[in-house]
């Protein structure tokens, strides 16, 4: 365990530099000094009367993978919401009234976060991720096109690289 600091609620007291065995709590750029804080003893988190300390674990274990079914089942969940954003947005387009587009339109903006809710359950919003990895190797074994548009395989690849 190392500890962290808030900077946005550090008030700058200074208790924490009095406590803290090791000097880590004192430095230059307010951040705590990853190296000098040895053993997480939390002396500084239990003394900062901002709660401005936090101790946070070095490794976390590696998430669990989902179960195949859950993850399909969240899948179409997405894109379900995802066709109906479209409808939405295309009531929205057409409405009568400007009252009526509104609605629409904060309808459409909803679906969306359900769409992205479902996505990230289903874990593709990690960029890191397998599952993201996966996803974009298979549009680039695709190619899918869409009307008007090149496919960007130079960029899918260098994100591919990158992850
Ligand atoms: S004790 Fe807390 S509020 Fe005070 S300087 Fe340290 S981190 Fe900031
Ligand atoms: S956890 Fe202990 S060693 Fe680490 S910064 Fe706080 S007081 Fe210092």
């Amino acid at each position: 365990m190392h500890a962290v600091r808030n900077l946005r609620l550090c008030t700058k007291d200074c208790v924490c530099l009095f406590v803290c065995p090791t000097g880590a709590t004192d430095t230059e750029t307010g951040q705590i000094d990853f190296e000098k804080c040895l053993d997480g003893c939390r002396r500084c988190v239990d003394a900062c009367p901002s709660h401005a300390i936090s101790l946070v674990m070095d490794n976390y274990p590696a998430r669990p993978a989902k179960d195949k079914a859950v993850a399909d089942a969240l899948l179409n969940f997405m894109e379900q919401k995802h066709r109906e954003e479209a409808l939405a947005k295309a009531l929205a387009a057409s409405a009568s009234t400007p009252a009526r587009a509104k609605v629409a339109k904060a309808l459409a903006a909803s679906l969306r976060i359900l769409a992205e809710d479902g996505a990230r359950e289903a874990g593709y919003m990690i960029p890191q991720s397998t599952e993201s990895k996966a996803f974009l190797e298979k549009l680039l074994a695709q190619r899918p096109s869409v009307a008007g548009k090149q496919f960007p395989e130079a960029e899918l690849k260098e994100l591919l690289s990158l992850l």
